[in-house]
C-alpha cells in the first residue's frame, strides 16, 4: 500500500487490519420529508448522491446556503417553526430531483458508451453541440444557485 498510495506512509500506520476497510456503497435516493419537529436533513442526509458528475458536494453546500438564508431570521427571532424547516425542502427539492435525474441519465449513458460500438459522446450532444455549455453550467453551478444573504 505504501508503495502505491499517494499518502505519506506514516498515515498508513493507522491501518492495522482489513476490518478498518469499509465498502462505500453508491446510491441515489432522497427522503420524502426533509424536516420533522426539531430536525432538518440537508445534503446527503436528505438526498444521497452518486459520484457521477462530481455534483454532490455542490448540492450539499447549496442546501446549506439556502438553509442559512431561510432559517437565520427565524432563529435570531427565536421563532423557528416546522413550516420554516419545510421551506428548505420546498426550495431545494427541484434542484435535487433535476440533478439526480441527470446523474441517472449520465450513468446509463456511461454504461452504453462502454458497450462495443458505443459512441464516446452522447448522441444528443453530437446533434446539439451547444448542450455542452448547458451541461457544463448545470454541473458547475447547479439547477438553482444559492447566494448567501447578509443578516444583521
Ligand atoms: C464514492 C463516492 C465518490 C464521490 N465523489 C464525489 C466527487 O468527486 N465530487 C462531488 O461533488 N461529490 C462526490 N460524491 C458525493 C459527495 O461525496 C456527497 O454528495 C457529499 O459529500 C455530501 O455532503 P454532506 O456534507 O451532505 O455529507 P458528508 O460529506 O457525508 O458529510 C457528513 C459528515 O457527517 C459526519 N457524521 C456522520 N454521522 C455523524 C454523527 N453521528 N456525529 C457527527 N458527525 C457525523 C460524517 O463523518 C461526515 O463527515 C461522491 C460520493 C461517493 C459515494
Amino acid at each position: 500500500m505504501a508503495a502505491v498510495s499517494p499518502f505519506g506512509a506514516q498515515r498508513l500506520d493507522e491501518i492495522s487490519s482489513w476490518e478498518q476497510f469499509k465498502l462505500l456503497s453508491i446510491r441515489i435516493d432522497r427522503l420524502d420529508k426533509w424536516a420533522k419537529p426539531g430536525v432538518l436533513c440537508i445534503g446527503d442526509a436528505a438526498h444521497a448522491m452518486s459520484p457521477i458528475g462530481g455534483v454532490g458536494v455542490n448540492l450539499a453546500i447549496q442546501d446549506a446556503v439556502a438553509t442559512a438564508n431561510l432559517l437565520t431570521a427565524p432563529l435570531l427571532a427565536g421563532e423557528l417553526s416546522l413550516r420554516d424547516l419545510e421551506k428548505v425542502q420546498q426550495r431545494r427539492q427541484f434542484p435535487t430531483v433535476a440533478t439526480q435525474f441527470l446523474q441517472i441519465k449520465m450513468s446509463r449513458n456511461k454504461a452504453r458508451r462502454k458497450s462495443p460500438g458505443g459512441s464516446k459522446i452522447p448522441a444528443i450532444i453530437c446533434r446539439l453541440p451547444f448542450l455542452r455549455f448547458v451541461f457544463g453550467r448545470l454541473i458547475g453551478l447547479g439547477f438553482r444557485t444559492e447566494s448567501p444573504l447578509l443578516h444583521k
